[in-house]
């Protein structure tokens, strides 16, 4: 893997309707997006060199920052192209592409009405490093003593940079702590999410989920409802207090990154990765592989 700074890498970087070097792919200092978290930003993950769900990656893109009340200036078809052409560019076959606007520099306070939008889509080199048998292993989470906040406290089903603040502290202390990630409860005290995934249980051969009411509801989470659904398990959506872990088997994150990553405990709750985590992620790797129509 390449250990170099993420800003001194050989490449090409899309900026703005064009490809750039890497190295050029630069900004100010005075952006509005740096100073006032006015960006939104995807994950994507190309599989044998197509990206997953593009299309819905690009239409969640474009929401949140209509969310954020500023107009992304490409198409949707034209996003998609830049995606492309960046992991081309790149000769990407298995990796991660991120697509990221922000307002730009033209005006620097609080408002920025007429700032421009910009847009740049990077890509990398990012195998899954973990065998199905490894990941049954399980990672461990630390219980956050940060909440996901309120719908109306933060637009909480943008894909904004600022909902990361509480991520990034949250992930930082359960690793300093040795856990590898954390979960999130919700300004109720429910069972929220991760980090940067979401979460799943799953009590005697059904699952279960938190609603997505004040976080995002993730396309890999949708892709795994309708791939447990397709295997005749039934999945439930519902508030989920922290006290019910006690009586789950397993559970899991899912994520573009994460992909289907069983847990095996969440504080003192212990899960055991079993049927149910193998089935998915085995159906999720082939349902990100899967053989082009002939
Ligand atoms: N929640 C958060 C906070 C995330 O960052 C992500 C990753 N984008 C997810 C959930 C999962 O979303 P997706 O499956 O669309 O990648």
């Amino acid at each position: 893997m390449d250990t170099s700074s993420f800003a001194d890498r050989d490449g090409f970087i899309w900026l703005n309707g064009k490809l750039v070097p890497w190295r050029d792919a630069n900004i100010h200092v005075l952006t509005h997006g740096l100073h006032y978290a006015s960006s939104v930003f995807e994950g994507e993950r190309v599989y044998d060199g197509e990206i997953f769900k593009l299309q819905e990656h690009t239409d969640r893109l474009i929401e949140s920052a209509r969310i954020l009340g500023f107009k992304i200036e490409q198409s949707a078809d034209e996003i998609n192209e830049a995606c492309y052409q960046t992991v081309r560019a790149n000769n990407i076959v298995d990796g991660y592409v991120r697509p990221i606007a922000w307002r730009g520099s033209e005006m620097m306070g609080v408002s920025a009405q007429s700032s421009r939008i910009n847009l740049a889509v990077a890509a990398w080199v990012w195998p899954s490093y973990f065998s199905p048998e490894a990941r049954m292993k399980g990672i461990r989470l630390k219980i956050s003593p940060w909440r996901r906040p309120a719908p109306d406290t933060i637009p909480t089903q943008s894909k904004a940079a600022g909902l990361y603040m509480i991520c990034t502290l949250s992930k930082h202390q359960a690793e300093s702590e040795g856990y590898d990630d954390a979960l999130m409860l919700d300004y109720r005290g429910q069972v929220a999410e991760a980090t940067g995934a979401n979460i799943f249980f799953v009590s005697n051969g059904v699952l279960h989920t938190p609603t997505p009411d004040c976080f995002l509801d993730g396309i890999t989470r949708r892709t795994v409802i309708d791939l447990a659904k397709a295997r005749g398990i039934e999945v439930v959506q519902r508030a989920i207090m922290p006290e019910e872990m006690a009586g789950f088997q397993e559970c899991f994150l899912t994520g573009t990154a994460a992909e289907v990553t069983p847990v095996s405990s969440i504080g003192d709750y212990k899960f055991t990765p079993g049927e149910v985590c193998a089935a998915l992620i085995k159906d999720y790797e082939n349902c990100v592989r899967r053989k082009k129509a002939a």
